[in-house]
């Protein structure tokens, strides 16, 4: 026992109660401000080359601007945010690819493409909203309804319907209270790039050009930045609560054959 410690068992029982009490809150204090200092997470639990692979998939490119509002083109915002939330993964010692680190135009069935050649552990794509209705602001996150047959006869594994769903839970969960964003929820809908990729995937729209407050936002590095740390931080928590994904040991579907194909949603987010 400390010098100190020892002085405090002298004092009456009920001081020493209060002491106790008033340590233990001064230690708490102490705690959440060690705790607002570090990054939520930070976990390396995996081998460089063995660590889950990303996929970072900015929304349009090259001719393809997307959204035209706030003075803002989409195309830009969304590879701004992919580079932010590449490094945040990085950070937390996970292998990622980009789908494009410049203004390119690729196609979205090419998007895919790229997460199935590498084998990747899951896949996110990161679009900007708008809306006729300048009020509605916040962030929401699609995955598919259905995956693709060629998504689901993938060697890769049918890599599962719901932990898609579980991946755009986590992501959305994350990325709303690391922004402080408005949180619309988690959708299904059959966007080409979530529905084609056989791996887990998302598109996560991270909020509308056509909000004022919320274009103000997202033009500050700040707030991009607690975006790509909220997304990162979901995209992490998902890839603990998978059972040995490395393995290939998703989900599988078990009639395939007799499955017909999905239909595509016919506007691109
Ligand atoms: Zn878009």
């Amino acid at each position: 026992m400390s010098p100190w410690a020892s002085k405090i068992v002298l004092i009456t029982r009920s001081s020493a109660s209060y002491l106790a009490l008033a340590g233990v809150v001064l230690a708490l204090g102490w705690l959440s401000r060690s705790l607002e200092a570090v990054p939520a997470v930070r976990i390396r639990p995996w081998e460089l080359d063995s660590a889950p692979l990303v996929i970072v998939d900015a929304g349009h490119g090259g001719q393809d601007g997307g959204a035209v509002a706030g003075g803002l083109i989409e195309k830009n915002l969304s590879l701004t945010l992919a580079r932010q939330l590449r490094d945040q993964l990085h950070e937390l010692g996970l292998r990622v690819k980009m789908t494009r680190d410049r203004d390119v135009f690729i196609e979205l069935e090419a998007r895919s493409q790229i997460a199935k050649k590498a084998k990747a552990t899951l896949f996110v794509s990161l679009h900007l909203n708008t809306s006729e209705t300048a009020s509605v602001q916040g962030i929401e996150t699609y995955y598919a309804e259905q995956k693709s047959l060629s998504a689901r006869r993938s060697p890769s594994g049918s890599r599962g319907q719901h932990a898609s769903e579980w991946l755009a839970r986590s992501v959305q969960l994350h990325a709303c209270s690391g922004s402080k964003a408005e949180d619309r929820g988690i959708k299904a809908k059959n966007y080409a790039v979530v529905t084609h990729t056989p791996c887990p995937a998302v598109l996560v729209e991270c909020g509308f050009l056509t909000h004022v407050d919320e274009v103000a936002k997202l033009k500050r590095s700040e707030y991009q930045l607690a975006l790509a740390q909220g997304i990162a931080r979901g995209v992490v928590e998902f890839i603990k609560s998978q059972p040995a994904q490395s393995s290939g040991n998703w989900e599988t579907e078990s009639s395939i054959e007799t499955v017909s194909e999905v239909k595509l949603e016919v506007d691109n987010p």
